[in-house]
């Protein structure tokens, strides 16, 4: 059973609550420490300072949970304009192939005109009102926002 936290792979921990990624997120504090030489601790998730270093402030750790909400939204489209362009490929070769079957047309040689045309007179291959639409994925499940 997954909370869907940010970088968790178990537990029962909202989202919200996360506080330190459970992967080790790469991002360092970029804060320095009074003696000078840089804090080094790991960074709120989302964020590019430690608890210490201000993470912990209530606007800090809003301004970190909306960005790392950003990159997961768009990481999130990635994958899933990837997986539908892949889709809608392989749909569309599927029609190209029904009309080069019906027509006897070679497939490298069919164009949008003939499949409009072999619909028409076949009733085939299926329009666009079949073709795969993008699909949202349980990977990346929306998250309560922080109080
Ligand atoms: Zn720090």
């Amino acid at each position: 059973m997954t909370a869907g936290g940010f970088g968790s792979t178990h537990g029962t921990v909202p989202a919200y609550r996360v506080t330190v990624a459970r992967v080790r997120q790469a991002r360092q504090c970029s804060a320095r420490r009074t003696n000078g030489e840089p804090c080094r601790a790991f960074a709120i998730v989302g964020g590019t300072v430690c608890r210490t270093h201000g993470g912990a402030a209530p606007q800090v750790r809003h301004a970190a949970y909306v960005a790392e909400f950003e990159r997961r939204e768009r990481r999130h489209f990635d994958v899933i304009y990837e997986r539908w362009r892949q889709e809608y490929a392989e749909w569309q070769t599927g029609r190209i192939f029904v009309v080069a079957k019906l027509t006897g047309i070679p497939p490298e040689r069919v164009t949008a005109f003939d499949v409009g045309w072999c619909r028409g007179l076949y009733g085939a291959p299926a329009g666009e009102e079949t073709a795969p639409t993008m699909r949202r994925d349980r990977r990346f499940r929306s998250v309560q926002p922080p109080r």
